[in-house]
């Protein structure tokens, strides 16, 4: 039971997350993808995509992060004047 509700949770978040790397775009929900929002006095662009119409998946958002924190603490180059450790 308890690996039949694993595989079902770990096949959901593959599926998820290749569906954040085929199209890591979606229509925004706040506007329905018309990029306006309907006002009394007319139309204005959709505060939350800006009038672009869609907005950036959750998971591709987690990656990104990722990405820029993996980013930022990994050394762009090697220190070649710099004393190696013995656990190094
Ligand atoms: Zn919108």
């Amino acid at each position: 039971m308890l690996a039949a509700s694993t595989l079902i949770i770990l096949t959901t978040l593959a599926g998820y997350a290749l569906l954040c790397a085929i199209r890591p775009f979606a229509v925004c929900r706040k506007c329905s993808g018309t990029g306006l929002r309907n006002v009394r006095k007319g139309m204005k662009l959709c505060r939350r995509c800006h009038g672009t119409r869609y907005r950036l998946r959750a998971g591709r958002r987690l990656h990104h992060h990722a990405r820029r924190l993996h980013h930022d603490g990994t050394r762009t180059r090697p220190t070649a004047d710099k004393e190696h450790l013995p656990w190094q």
